[in-house]
């Protein structure tokens, strides 16, 4: 029996889905962020069916974000349970803080080198550190390797390596029954867009190799995700759903949409990512404007990639041109 256990985040995606793989070991799959509130209620849900957090046996994270690990370590030391993550989010499990650092700074870099003015720079970097509290960290017992299986006594779970939203999205698929827990690899209701982060190595990309692709890397993962027989997605938010293939289609055609439209703007002039994305959504607030700047870089890297567009150097700042 897996229980789907919504835990409430101070995110505006509201709530995230942590799910009680009720068998042996008692495994929960992803903790919610590192708040009383969600601790208190995560609790609660626990004992409307019969278990305490004491009684957890194995703790698994799905990827880095704080809404989904924030009290990975709160629960760990409560219940003693050994925390089981995919071998390249090990190290970001264990040292939250300091990779945090890294991607923030990775992030500064590149809003400045395509053209966020250094004052929003600044703001958003504060706003970053901010947002810190809400993660965790915990010593890691079990490193799970991409294409390894998950053993229980009563069901055995695929671990799967599908970078793109974050660079260590992980998905457990049950063979048996087509179902897939799957982060926020896939979510019906919003488009998760792959925000551009530092690479943790495997199929991420390594530490250190020059801006990640990230939309291009997420949309190679959709393609294997298509490709398999799920019968139904256990998301990181909202409803779990079916036809999952119906939904990647969805998202391709999106993308391509959005790409197309990027190289439209380019074509009309030469432009910044950080214009590109004031042209398309205004002056957005601050706090979207690494958002902003990930999606537009996102589908720039798909032009690029077909040669539709150059990057040329101006002073430091990467100005977008057609080919
Ligand atoms: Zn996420």
């Amino acid at each position: 029996m897996i229980h789907t256990l919504p835990v409430p985040t101070p995110f505006a995606v509201g709530r995230v889905n942590c799910y009680l793989i009720d068998d042996d070991p008692l495994t929960l799959v992803d903790t919610g962020p590192n708040s009383g509130k969600a601790l208190v209620e995560l609790s609660d849900m626990l004992r409307e069916r019969g278990r305490r957090i004491e009684d957890l046996e194995r703790i698994v994270i799905t990827h880095q974000h704080s809404d989904h690990l924030g009290l990975v370590g709160v629960l760990a030391d409560r219940s003693g349970a050994e925390v089981a993550v995919l071998d390249h989010l090990a190290p970001l499990v264990e040292r939250f803080g300091e990779h945090a650092d890294a991607n923030d700074e990775l992030a500064v870099a590149l809003m400045l080198r395509h053209g966020i003015p250094r004052d929003v720079v600044t703001a958003l970097a504060a706003v970053s550190r901010a947002y810190r509290g809400w993660g965790g960290s915990a010593n890691v017992a079990s490193l799970l390797r991409d294409g390894e299986e998950l053993g229980f006594a009563g069901r055995t779970l695929q671990v799967l390596h599908r970078p793109g939203h974050s660079p260590s999205d992980t998905l457990l698929y049950d063979a048996a029954s087509g179902e897939l827990i799957g982060g926020d690899h896939l979510i019906k209701h919003i488009s998760s867009n792959p925000l551009i982060s530092r690479p943790l190595g495997g199929r991420s990309g390594e530490p250190g190799d020059g801006r990640p692709r990230a939309l291009v890397m997420y949309m190679e993962s959709l393609r294997e995700t298509r490709a398999m027989p799920v019968s139904r997605v256990l998301p990181g938010h909202g409803e779990a759903f079916g036809d999952h293939a119906a939904l990647i289609d969805e998202r391709f055609s999106m993308h391509e949409r959005r790409a197309r439209r990027i190289g439209r703007l380019i074509a009309e002039q030469p432009r910044t990512a950080h214009e590109l994305a004031q042209a398309i959504w205004g002056n957005v607030a601050v706090t979207q404007a690494y958002l902003t700047l990930s999606e537009v870089l996102g589908h720039v890297d798909l032009l690029l990639e077909r040669g539709e567009v150059v990057e040329v150097d101006r002073g430091g700042v990467v100005v977008l041109s057609s080919a």
